[in-house]
């Protein structure tokens, strides 16, 4: 099998990216796959095929980003694919600018996680809204480039064709303490808006959605915050309102059966089945 590793991601030069890899082999060849370099905006879903890479590459420069767009993170994977059978995949733990943990980090993270899940228990998808891609035919203005329609049911206001990315589950304290909200240095708020704090999965950016599974409470983004330890991110703070009723995106259907994020033996000791 193939094995990535030490997929790391850095910014040298204005829209310019560079990302770099490990490969060891276990018992197979480097020919017997053909090998690519993914990206999306989300760190769980929607890579798409950036390059073909060929299969001594360790390395890859992506010229085809916008290093400068706000609140956008480019996530990287590489996959080999079988050559003989393009069914079986094996994929690199996805990579993005600022995410090499060291042991210090992970340990908060796990610790922070463990908290979120065992005690505090609010369960939430996250909707992470592109940036990229093709723009919404519904509601998109070409020529004026900006949406010209409010409440699009198409693309949900994202002014993309697509909308979202696929949800992803993960859980949020709400209402955080008054001491880590000072801490945040978060502004006040307004009428229908709260904070919430979650650990660094998926990441979020303002106008990304956060759907309450348990009251179907529907939050829209409005600013975060980050606390990192050595540029990687372990917690993150949001301040949040909530989405008007009548919205579209109180039609969306929640998946039927609840997976747990966050990979549950690293948080545990407790193998996953
Ligand atoms: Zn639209």
């Amino acid at each position: 099998m193939v094995i990535f590793s030490n997929l790391q991601v850095d910014h040298f030069e204005r829209n310019v990216l560079h990302i770099q890899w490990e490969v060891s082999m276990d018992n197979e060849d480097v020919g017997e796959y053909s090998y690519g370099v993914y990206r999306s905006e989300s760190q769980a879903n929607g890579f798409e095929l950036v390059s073909g890479l060929a299969e001594d590459a360790r390395k890859f420069i992506d010229g085809s980003v916008n290093t400068f767009k706000i609140g956008r993170t480019y996530f990287y994977k590489i996959i080999a694919t079988r050559i003989d059978n393009t069914t079986l995949k094996v994929e690199s733990d996805p990579g993005w600018v600022g995410s090499d943990p060291d042991c210090i980090a992970l340990d908060i993270v796990r610790r922070e996680r463990l908290l979120l899940r065992q005690y505090l228990k609010v369960k939430c998808y996250v909707l992470t809204a592109r940036t990229t891609g093709a723009r919404c035919p519904n509601c998109w203005n070409p020529v004026r480039k900006r949406i010209s329609r409010s409440n699009c049911t198409v693309c949900q206001g994202t002014g993309f064709a697509k909308g979202f990315y696929t949800m992803e589950p993960t859980y949020f304290k709400f209402n955080p303490s008054p001491k880590m909200l000072r801490a945040s240095g978060m502004g006040p708020l307004e009428k229908g808006e709260t904070n919430a704090w979650t650990s660094n999965f998926p990441i979020l950016k303002s106008n990304d959605y956060i759907i309450e599974v348990g009251n179907g409470n529907i939050w829209r983004v409005k600013s975060m915050v980050t606390s990192e330890k050595s540029r990687y991110i372990i917690r993150q703070m949001v301040a949040v309102k909530a989405e008007e009723k009548g919205s579209e995106l109180y039609d969306i259907k929640l998946p039927s059966v609840w997976i747990e994020p966050w990979e549950c033996n690293e948080i545990t000791g407790v193998p996953t089945e």
